[in-house]
């Protein structure tokens, strides 16, 4: 049986991905600096540890009998944009921590296949109408936060150790992943949840606010997808970074029309300054299609998904207050 070690396992996306290691057949440990918030682990064997410590990054890799197959890295101090543009420091001092110590000792252990988890925050700030940008086009590079830089920096030392060490190194730069059992309120959650959150929590015909005009133009990837992209990432011969996302665009305001459509209500939105972070993507899937990965949830289906579990936790957070 394969062994696999999840970092970020008490997550949103590391989470459903040790279900879908548990679902192909793995034995799983998940580990994390905190327990799921929302979900029971489905891993074998769950450990809650600090990856900012070298030592624990020791015992999370060490196993009896060997060493994992395989090792998925995605433990990241991370959040929404409100979060990313107030806690820069945060990010950059703790992620690139679990970064360096995790690849330093993925390699002195002798793994052979190890995940990093990037984002297309790697990435410029685009114009709507833009031709798609690959993977390379992340270079001369100009994130539009610290975020992004961090996820440089990571992708670049995981390839330096995997130059040296003789790893075979996987790394997907995700588009903005949502689904159920992630962050949906705290400060932290991304823009799908907190639509659903506003929406769930107004009255028909009720007023929402949202950050900027409406006409920032995102993709948004279900979890489900993710995970499966993942997967196929890691058992694939693609080396270098990988963009996963759906390549259905849209702006806020067509996000927001969606969450009313699921939610069968109308909102009025009122528009006021935050955070909105870079004004356009549009990003190729040309290197995750030539393995087979397509998106199965486009983003009607999954808002279906979503929005009933976000409305299940603001029942069960206002009969605990
Ligand atoms: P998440 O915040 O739900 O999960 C990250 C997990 O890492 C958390 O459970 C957190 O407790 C854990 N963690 C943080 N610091 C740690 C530490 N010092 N030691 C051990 N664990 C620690 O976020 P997510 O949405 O599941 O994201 C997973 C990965 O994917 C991250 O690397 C993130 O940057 C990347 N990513 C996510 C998205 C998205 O839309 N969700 C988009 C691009 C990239």
């Amino acid at each position: 049986m394969k062994r696999a070690l999840v970092c970020g396992a008490g997550g949103f996306i590391g989470g459903h991905l040790v279900k879908k290691l548990k679902r192909e057949g793995y034995w799983v440990r998940g580990v994390d600096i905190k327990r799921h918030e929302y979900a029971k682990t489905q891993a074998d064997e769950f450990l809650k540890l600090d990856l900012r410590v070298e030592k624990n990054c020791r015992k999370a890799l060490t196993v009896e009998g060997g060493i994992f197959d395989e090792v998925y890295q995605l433990a990241a101090d991370m959040g929404g944009m409100g979060f990313i543009h107030s806690a820069e420091c945060e990010i950059m001092h703790n992620s690139a921590l679990v970064n360096i110590y995790m690849i330093h000792t993925a390699a002195e252990m002798g793994i052979k296949r190890y995940f990093f988890s990037s984002s297309v925050c790697v990435y410029r700030d685009m114009k709507l109408g833009e031709p798609e940008m690959p993977e390379s086009g992340a270079f001369p590079a100009l994130p539009d936060n610290e975020y992004g830089w961090e996820k440089i920096y990571s992708e670049r030392i995981c390839m330096a150790y995997g130059r040296k060490y003789g790893m075979a190194i996987r790394i997907a730069r995700f588009q903005n992943c949502y689904g159920a059992e992630g962050t949906w309120t705290g400060g932290r959650e991304k823009a799908p949840a907190a639509m659903c959150r506003k929406i769930a929590s107004v009255e028909n015909g009720g007023t929402i606010e949202i950050w900027g005009d409406g006409t920032a133009v995102r993709s948004y990837t279900h979890v489900d997808d993710m995970v499966d992209g993942i997967y196929m990432l890691m058992q694939s011969n693609l080396e270098g970074a990988v963009n996963i996302g759906c390549p259905q665009y849209v702006s806020v305001n067509e996000l927001v029309t969606t969450v009313c459509e699921v939610a069968g209500k109308k909102v009025n939105v009122n528009h006021v300054k935050g955070p909105v972070g870079v004004q356009s993507r549009n990003f190729s899937n040309a290197r995750i299609y030539s393995i087979g990965w397509k998106p199965k949830i486009f983003l009607k289906e999954g808002i279906e998904k979503t929005y009933p579990w976000i409305q299940k936790q603001i029942r069960k957070a206002a009969r605990k207050a």
